[in-house]
């Protein structure tokens, strides 16, 4: 066996949700997994994103060789500009997912410096010492890999995110007989298994079931249907496109994202979509509410999508009437509660039928990530000697460990880390190396057409340079009527003329107050986000700097 050790170095995604990023180092190489993004929690207001702290490969930027993606969810790619301003290197990923790359990048003016090269599930590459071979994995998304790492000291497989789907809509299917061949010639040291479902027993029902639900839904709605789910579920696209023509209804995508990734999807041909079937928002209104079906995003009440502006009859398109069906086909993401629930409520007002997610069968949305049997077999085809549960909070890491160590003959030990650990490997074994920093990074990226600019103020710590502004609003809970001229707190940030700039805020928030409907008046959400907009519209033309904004909202 040669001398040498080998790093593993999670950057993020180890003991919490999202963010995933992963370095994996032989001698004077590194190359790193995923590159992913997290969004922010409600108590963070004012950031748009949170990324990880790269430190460790920026001290090292001479050593990295390359980031490769599993697949092109946020979690997964969202860090990429970040990353990619820092650290010049090479991205490797599959079709799909450098599609979804590619036009985030394009976003961020970054696509034509960036070098991306295309990867194919069972086609090896080379980067650095390390032979990598994609394994096609199923999950919610399409084109998604887990990475067969051969290394000096044997492989190291790591499944990104993935659950074993036996019948995924597009055919194409887990590709377990790679990982059987991999624990069958007995040279996999490490195991790096997806945990998100570690907390659930059983197999998480493949992406077909919904097809029984929504075929329920679509033989009862006898006006309009709005199905919304995330953008990127373009096996559900495809489920709910197919619906509408059986049942003659056209489709129209409401929404950017839903918009963007669909036309990606459409482009690459993971969607066939018969002419006449797709329809432009604006002609919603020409055909009979029996026969449109609205593909629109926004499932997690996001204060500005499509959803939420429809939910309170602010969308110059989608227009949600009494009777009309709104299937929300995703997941609660913990966190998003208040936001979510806040926007069926408001659909209910509209006296809507809601359909969300309740637990009953058959399911309007199912899991993308593999549950404990499916866990369990990919242990027992690959058998490791270390298993090593990843992306996850600790309590699914540590009951996937759990899991695990009761695989007696499957898996030699099981190894817990968190960001921030190194484990090291060498010919006597494996063990905690060191810390390296890690963190959160904040990313404000206001407007989304000028982001390099706002890669300048990478970083909330920062906080001391920029100030923050906080606009204090007092609105009647049961009018809706702003009770008082809003207050405008300020620290650390100076503007120019003080009292010009006060005066000037304040009349701005006036007019977005004026400009809102009673119900959005009545969101908190929704009427943080306007003013929050507006008023970093109007600070960064005039003083060209971008304190921290949060509006408070005092409802009396
Ligand atoms: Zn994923
Ligand atoms: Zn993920």
């Amino acid at each position: 066996m040669p001398s040498g050790k080998l790093h593993l170095a999670p950057l993020g995604g180890l003991g919490e949700f999202g963010m995933n990023c992963m370095a994996l180092r032989w001698g004077n190489d590194i190359i790193v997994i995923d590159a992913g993004l997290m969004f922010p929690e409600s108590e963070l207001l004012g950031v748009d994103i949170v990324v990880p702290d790269i430190t460790y490969l920026l001290e090292h930027r001479d050593k990295v060789r390359g980031i490769v993606l599993t697949h092109g969810h946020e979690d997964h790619i969202g860090g990429l500009p970040w990353v990619l301003s820092e650290l010049k290197v090479p991205v490797f990923g599959t079709e799909f997912t450098l599609a979804l790359v590619e036009n985030k990048l394009d976003e961020h003016e970054l696509l034509e410096d960036a070098d991306l090269r295309e990867i194919r599930a069972g086609n090896r590459f080379n980067l650095g010492p390390f032979t990598i071979n994609p394994i096609q994995v199923t999950h919610s998304l399409v084109d998604c890999v887990a990475l067969a790492i051969h290394t000096p000291l044997g492989v190291v497989i790591h499944t990104g995110d993935f659950k074993v789907d036996p019948t995924p809509t597009d055919n194409r299917l887990f590709d377990l007989h790679t990982f059987a061949e991999y624990g069958k010639e007995g040279n996999v040291l490490a195991l790096l298994q997806d945990s998100t479902n570690a907390e659930r027993r059983g197999y998480t029902p493949s992406e077909r079931a919904v097809r029984g639900r929504f075929d329920e839904i679509f033989a009862r709605a006898d006006r309009r249907l709005f199905i919304s789910c995330f953008s990127s579920s373009i096996h559900r696209i495809k489920l709910a496109i197919e619906m509408a023509r059986e049942y003659k209804r056209k489709v129209a995508l409401v929404g950017r994202s839903m918009s963007e990734s669909t036309e990606i999807a459409l482009d690459l041909g993971y969607l066939e979509v018969p002419e006449g079937t797709l329809i432009h928002p604006g002609q919603i209104k020409d055909f009979s509410p029996r026969q449109v079906c609205v593909l629109i995003s926004g499932t997690q009440g996001e204060p500005m999508s499509a959803l939420s502006r429809a939910a309170v009859d602010n969308h110059k398109h989608a227009r949600i009437e009494s009777g009309d069906t709104v299937v929300l086909s995703s997941r609660i993401i913990p966190g998003n509660e208040k936001g979510i629930y806040r926007m069926i409520d408001h659909l209910f007002r509209r006296e809507a039928d809601v359909i969300y997610e309740d637990g009953s069968t058959p399911p309007v949305h199912v899991s993308g990530h593999a549950s404990q049997e499916e866990l369990k077999l990919v242990m027992n085809l690959v058998k490791p000697k270390y298993l090593i549960p990843i992306h996850g909070e600790y309590r699914q890491m540590r009951l996937h460990a759990d899991l695990a160590r009761s695989m007696h003959g499957a898996v030699g030990q099981v190894l817990m880390m968190e960001s921030g650990d190194v484990l090291e490997f060498d010919e006597l074994g494996a063990r905690k190396a060191d810390r390296i920093p890690v963190g959160r990074i904040c990313i404000d990226s206001g407007s989304r057409s000028d982001v390099v600019e706002d890669l300048v103020i990478k970083d909330r710590r920062h906080l001391s340079e920029d100030g923050f502004v906080l606009p204090i609003i007092a609105i009647n809970k049961l009018t809706g009527t702003v009770e008082s001229i809003p207050e405008i707190v300020m620290r650390g940030f100076a503007a120019g003329s003080e009292d010009g700039f006060m005066r000037e805020a304040r009349r701005l928030i006036t007019v977005t107050l004026d400009g809102s409907t009673p119900e959005e008046k009545a969101d908190i959400g929704i009427i943080k986000e306007k003013v929050r907009a507006d008023l970093k519209r109007f600070i960064v033309k005039t003083t060209a700097r971008r304190p921290l904004i949060m509006p408070v909202i005092l409802e009396i």
